[in-house]
């Protein structure tokens, strides 16, 4: 899929990407509304259209991402609520095998993702996959969100790869596009983030299933 011989960084997204948005998504979309309906008196399809409401209205800003930000609004805990759906942390086919291949080969491997600290944190504890990485990078904490430019600016002064020699893989087009904009060379969408649903349009990029088809050498 991709000539490794001219890479020598990969970035590599989280929620969706290394690991299966199921997860996210039952919990936003069914978990999250269950508990706020039940408080607003409020039917679970009621509070699910009135989170995405709210949750929408933020799509690719910080905002969207913190955990703390939708506590405050919802005034409840949602990272403590986070915890609730813990089994359903997994790794997406492969994911984990792909990273040792790169470590094997050498290729430094970045985790860039929007993803609260907590959240991170959370994730990392239940996959055991810090280890594989050799840094983890949240938005949060360079002030910008993956889809804007600032982030891309700020990720390479203090992690400088050359972008004609490094790889993105995210299920977030918006991120891909901020990327190529910015002059990351290459670029790979996530086909089924979520392995509990139909695979998503990767619109004019190359899609990947299964990081098995991956691997490098
Ligand atoms: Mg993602």
């Amino acid at each position: 899929m991709v000539e490794w011989d001219a890479i020598d960084t990969v970035l590599l997204d989280m929620d969706g990407t290394l690991l299966d948005l199921r997860y996210d998504n039952q919990f936003w979309l069914d978990h999250l509304p269950g508990v706020f309906g039940a408080r607003e008196n409020l039917s679970i399809e009621q509070a699910r259209a009135a989170i995405l409401d709210m949750t929408s209205a933020r799509q690719g800003t910080l905002e969207f991402y913190c955990l703390d930000h939708w506590s405050k609004v919802l005034q409840l805990n949602v990272a403590e609520l986070n915890a609730e759906l813990g089994h359903l942390v997994q790794m997406r086919p492969n994911a984990e095998r792909f990273l040792r291949s790169l470590r094997t080969h050498g290729i430094r491997t970045v985790l860039v993702t929007n993803s609260h600290r907590d959240g991170i944190d959370f994730k990392m504890d239940k996959t055991g996959m810090e280890v594989h990485l050799d840094r983890v990078i949240c938005a949060h904490d360079l002030g910008f969100a993956k889809e804007q430019q600032g982030f891309w600016r700020r990720l390479h002064e203090i992690e400088p790869f050359d972008p004609d020699r490094t790889l993105l893989v995210d299920d977030n087009i918006s991120v891909l596009d901020a990327a190529a904009e910015w002059g990351v060379r290459y670029l790979l969408a996530v086909t089924r983030p979520d392995s509990g649903r139909a695979p998503v349009e990767t619109g004019s990029y190359a899609g990947l299933d299964d990081f098995a088809h991956l691997l490098p050498g």
